[in-house]
This record gives C-alpha cells, sequence and structure tokens, in this order.
C-alpha cells in the first residue's frame, strides 16, 4: 500500500508524472510482495531547478522499514524492470543525499533539455 507521509504529499503526489505515477505504485506492490512492507512516501516537490523533483519527475521513499540487502534488492529490480534511458542516470537511487538514506525515484523528461 501507498501511504503518504504528511496529506499535502498525497496533493503533491496527484501533479507528478504519470509514468512516475505507475512507477511508484508498482515499487510498493514489489515492496509489498517482497517484503510485507508498505511504502511512505516522503518527499515530492522540491523548489530547485536543479532536481528532478521540481519538475514533478522524482518522488523520495522510506527505506528505514527495510534492510540495507533489502533496500540494494529492491532498487536493483527496479532500474532493471524500469530503465531511466538516458546514461548515466538511473530511475531509481538509494542514497543519502545529506538527509539520512532514502529510495529517489526519478523519470527522464519527454524533452531532453530538461534536467
Ligand atoms: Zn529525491
Amino acid at each position: 500500500m501507498l501511504l503518504f507521509n504528511a496529506e499535502f504529499l498525497r496533493e503533491e503526489f496527484d501533479l507528478v508524472d504519470r509514468k512516475l505515477n505507475k512507477i511508484v505504485n508498482a515499487t510498493a506492490t514489489i515492496k509489498e510482495v517482497l517484503f510485507e512492507k508498505n511504502t511512505v512516501v516522503t518527499s515530492v516537490y522540491r523548489d530547485d531547478p536543479d532536481s528532478t523533483h521540481y519538475y514533478y519527475r522524482a518522488v523520495d521513499l522510506r527505506s528505514r522499514d527495510l534492510t540495507e540487502k533489502q533496500c540494494k534488492k529492491l532498487e536493483k529490480i527496479i532500474n532493471q524492470l524500469f530503465p531511466y534511458g538516458k546514461k548515466p542516470y538511473q530511475t531509481m537511487l538509494y542514497h543519502n543525499s545529506g538527509s539520512g538514506w532514502h529510495f529517489h525515484i526519478q523519470v527522464r523528461a519527454e524533452h531532453d533539455e530538461e534536467v
């Protein structure tokens, strides 16, 4: 099941790229089947034009309910199923960008001049 860390995130999630919406929902289903855990959205829009979050093409998901090994497995599966399509980028990143470890899921712009 896809859950939201705050109610405003649900409203922001309604605005995300359609393909991203599908990948996030697929990720939630895969995570539930493999690890019997729900998926929590922790961040959607960010006011930074250098970030895919700015274009509603990225969503962050909680990772702390899984082990590191499970996180890496999920990252590998999602990137195999849904390749980003533009090197060196990947659809799912399991990373710590300064605010703690989490999953970042992104999709590519339809027009390549964007981030
Ligand atoms: Zn992110």
